[in-house]
């Protein structure tokens, strides 16, 4: 069955609450099989605004297609109130799921893009992946860990720490 990454995210409501419950609906997708979750970090908004965020990484395994578990994964957000005010980008949100990696599928479709186009600058995404998948590769065949270091030293401003578990409880 082939294998997906999704990035999970919110700063607006609940944003822990919002994203073990994405895990729950996930979990019960037919076709979706959530082998594991990363755990929980606290980022400061990259190109985006309001309060901090709630970020993770679930690694799935499906039999759904690619454009099939993005509109699962829209589905899921809608369900816990997302609203995409119009014109604005990157607006903050009750909870954000992208598809990062489906197989290692390469497309340059706008409505599905893979790997997902910004993940490799991104921490919030590269750090709870280095937690699950640490032999994971990028695109251009660097470690994970090769690019973590290159985003921290050319982004310092962007911001991760764990959540404790006890917030997560
Ligand atoms: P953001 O890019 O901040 O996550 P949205 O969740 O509103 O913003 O997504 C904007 C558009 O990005 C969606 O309409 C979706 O079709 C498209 N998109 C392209 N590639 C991907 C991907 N890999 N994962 C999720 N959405 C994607
Ligand atoms: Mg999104």
């Amino acid at each position: 069955m082939p294998n997906a990454i999704i990035a999970l995210g919110a700063n607006l409501g609940e944003p822990i609450e919002a994203l073990k419950a994405a895990v729950v609906d996930l979990e019960g997708t037919d076709g979706v099989a959530v082998k594991s979750v990363s755990p929980f970090y606290t980022t400061s908004p990259v190109e985006s605004s309001g309060p901090d965020y709630v970020n993770a990484v679930a690694l799935v395994e499906t039999t759904l297609t690619p454009m099939a578990l993005l509109k699962v994964c829209q589905n899921i957000e809608l369900a816990h109130g997302r609203v995409r005010p119009q014109g604005v980008i990157n607006a903050p949100r009750t909870l954000d799921l992208d598809v990062i990696d489906y197989e290692g599928v390469i497309s340059d479709d706008p409505v599905l893009t893979l790997p997902h186009p910004r993940m490799h600058e991104r921490l919030f995404v590269l750090v709870p992946l280095a937690d699950i998948c640490p032999e994971w590769q990028m695109k251009n065949g660097q470690s994970i860990e090769e690019t973590i270091k290159k985003v921290k030293k050319m982004h310092p401003d962007q911001k991760i720490f764990t959540l404790s578990s006890k917030s997560m409880a």
